[in-house]
């Protein structure tokens, strides 16, 4: 099997799963416990904090251990939507091709009455620290802007934008759920006052995640109960995956640059080779994205056929977000990019990481060729636009 799809979730490293299950065999008491089982469980999270605290340049006081990428976004914006309806502050600046994370909680604010405001992101799925600047507001109370778009891989001008909020006395969240493990992450040099990332995107376990937050910044609690986590998160911490997720990071983070110059390599040769199949685009900018991803458009198919067709073959791909996966709607990412929504159907995800190899890549350009062709030759509309009868868009 040929797995490419890493911006979905990754393989637990050997070293993550070494490290749960040395947890789940010596440390499995409970931290909350005063006795040795619970102090030993204790001095886990408490490494564990310390080492995630130095990957991303904050300290272990600002680290609150979650369930993942997506309760780490819900609890960040509320958390700052809380802060700003306080002073009367009920403006929020984001983008259109956030996370379904962070726009359906931005989606349930704006039906509390709060001003959600989506920045266009043009066709290299970006936006610049000048439009953040100029729709900054008086009564903006948060600016959430994701580190690396999770479907096209631009990544995005987050020190800027740390920056300038910085400047205008604003608090910046960032999802910076695609970048941890994959691009540098400084909070203090990036001026980030919030950031969330998830363990199972940088070869961690599934179902934890760390929303770091600036000390001085309250956080509100979105589970109520214990006083875990400095009252910021009830209920028993996932002490194992929390140990598994600490070793990931740190491997992710000391192999960063030759993994990003390998996996570079293996990226362009893929965007290259599938550039050549005719009627098709690369979603994004060719050069500002994520070591990993490439995203293309083919004009006249279904991205879904050709996903289920490629796993026929070994390969495993994505039409676009798995979290879109199952609806009808094309992808919001796309559509934000300014993909037209016939075009936007027939889009094809390959997110590689340091695991691929040319081999896999050589695999996956002999066989989408063949399978873009079958597809459109069974299309109506592929007929009609070969015809003459419609015209082609891309
Ligand atoms: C995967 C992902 C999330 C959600 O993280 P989970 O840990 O799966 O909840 C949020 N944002 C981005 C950009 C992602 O890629």
């Amino acid at each position: 099997m040929i797995y490419a799809d890493n911006a979905a979730t990754t393989k637990i490293s050997p070293a993550a799963r070494d490290a749960m299950y040395s947890c789940m065999e010596g440390s499995w008491g409970n931290p909350s416990s005063l006795h040795t089982a619970g102090q030993q469980a204790t001095e886990v999270l408490q490494d564990a904090r310390q080492r995630i605290a130095a990957c991303i340049g904050a300290s272990p006081e600002e680290i609150t251990f979650t369930s993942g990428g997506s309760e780490a976004d819900n609890q960040a914006i509320r958390s700052a939507a809380a802060l700003g309806a306080r002073c009367g502050k009920r403006h929020i600046l984001s983008t259109a091709f956030e996370h379904h994370a962070v726009l359906h909680t931005l989606k349930r604010l704006a039906d509390e009455g709060f001003d959600i405001e989506l920045l266009p992101v043009g066709q290299a799925g970006t936006v610049t620290a000048l439009q953040v600047a100029d729709a900054i507001r008086e009564d903006t109370a948060l600016v959430t802007i994701m580190y690396a778009n999770n479907e096209i891989g631009s990544i995005l001008p987050i020190s800027e934008i740390g920056h300038i909020c910085r400047q205008k006395g604003v608090l910046f969240h960032t999802d910076a759920v695609q970048a941890a493990g994959h691009l540098p992450i400084d909070v203090r040099a990036q001026d980030i006052d919030m950031l969330s990332l998830s363990a199972h995107k940088f070869h961690g376990p599934k179902g934890t995640g760390v929303l770091y937050v600036r000390k001085g910044i309250p956080l509100r609690s979105l589970i109520q109960g214990g006083a875990q986590e400095r009252g910021h998160r009830a209920g028993t911490e996932n002490v194992p995956a929390i140990a598994g997720m600490a070793a990931a990071l740190e491997e992710s983070c000391a192999h960063m640059v030759e993994n990003t110059v390998r996996v570079l390599a293996l990226r362009d040769r893929l965007i290259q080779g599938l550039s050549q199949i005719p009627h098709s685009a690369l979603n994004g900018d060719s050069l500002n994205r994520l070591p990993g991803n490439v995203s293309f458009c083919f004009e006249g198919i279904e991205g879904e056929s050709l996903l289920l067709l490629l796993d026929d073959q070994g390969i495993c791909a994505s039409s676009g977000s798995a979290c879109t996966s199952g609806s009808l709607d094309p992808s919001h990412v796309l559509l934000a990019i300014g993909r037209p929504h016939e075009i936007a159907h027939g889009s094809l995800r390959l997110t590689l990481d340091q695991d691929n190899t040319e081999a896999d890549v050589e695999a996956i350009l002999r066989a989408v060729p063949g399978i873009v062709s079958r597809l459109r030759n069974m299309s109506p509309l592929w007929k009609d636009k070969t015809d003459g009868t419609k015209s082609f868009i891309l």
